[in-house]
């Protein structure tokens, strides 16, 4: 077994490969994925989530736009699109186990992390209570030579890092919430970020991938999957062969509410005697 990136002070690295990825195997509670368009959480985290959500976890996905930009389609009417592909998500994470799909209903293209999205995220994260939260990385501008990152994606995830923390765990910001909402404030414990540079490979099954892949092939408004299989297979193998496990999905981890007893982030077994306690806020949601 590694040891921990959290005992090392720093990842392994072996050989002059890429630094070797922490295990984290551990199942939240419950996890919110959230993200700027219909079909962004399926390429982010379908597979974690198919993963977590088989495990006992409570799944839900907030897609903050509309997604109503994403065709060039002059004969689709306006708000029509964003029906067909708020639809589409939801078949999509019906396939993954999730129980909860939101749009927030931004104008897909136009997106600021504003105050207005940060309240809305931080209204969402007090009512659903999650264990952890995953987005995209709000600081990548660019990928390789032919892909500059969608400004709503780098919005959606910086609004959500802002009111996964610190907003949404203190009660005097937004205290409306509160007082007219009734939505006490609560602590995030895990952050993943993905399409960063990761730290933590969360291990997945074959299952997971053929999950994903049938999640990515609702999105049928915007691109065909039935190609996208190997590509995902190959991702899954080479995040786990960083872990020394089959397949994995990798993030950057945040662990923002510790718990000082437990060492790495290994798999459990039910709750029991010895095993990481969940963080005092996470509850129930329905
Ligand atoms: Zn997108």
């Amino acid at each position: 077994m590694q040891m921990p990136a959290s005992e090392s002070g720093a990842p392994e690295r072996e050989g002059l490969g890429e630094p070797r990825l922490e295990l984290f195997s551990y199942i939240p509670e419950s996890a919110l994925v959230v993200v700027a368009h219909p079909d962004d959480a399926d390429f982010l985290a379908a597979a974690l989530l198919s993963c977590w959500c088989r495990q006992g976890c409570r799944g839900a996905v907030c897609v903050v736009t509309d997604g109503d930009a994403g065709s060039d389609d002059a004969s689709i009417p306006l708000g029509e699109l964003s029906r067909i592909r708020m639809e589409e998500q939801r078949r999509a994470s019906a396939h993954l186990g999730v129980s909860e799909v939101r749009c927030l209903g931004y104008p897909d293209g136009l997106l600021q992390p504003g105050l207005e999205l940060r309240r809305d995220l931080v209204r969402l994260i007090r009512e659903l209570r999650p264990e952890a939260l995953v987005t995209m990385d709000p600081s990548r501008r660019w990928f390789g030579r032919g892909y500059l990152n969608h400004p709503d994606h780098r919005a959606a995830a910086d609004a959500a890092l802002d009111a996964a923390f610190p907003s949404a765990r203190d009660a005097r910001v937004f205290p409306e919430l509160v007082r007219e909402e009734g939505l006490q404030p609560h602590k995030v414990r895990f952050v993943l970020v993905g399409a960063s540079e990761p730290d933590i490979a969360v291990p997945l099954e074959p299952r997971d991938i053929e999950n994903q892949l049938a999640a990515l092939g609702e999105h049928r408004s915007q691109f065909d999957a039935s190609e996208m299989g190997p590509e995902m297979e190959r991702e899954a193998r080479e995040g786990g062969a960083r872990a020394g496990v089959a397949m994995a999905a990798t993030y950057k981890l945040f662990d923002l509410v510790p718990n000082p007893s437990q060492r790495g982030y290994q798999r459990q077994e039910g709750r029991e005697e010895g095993l990481p306690a969940p963080p005092e806020q996470a509850s129930q949601w329905g």
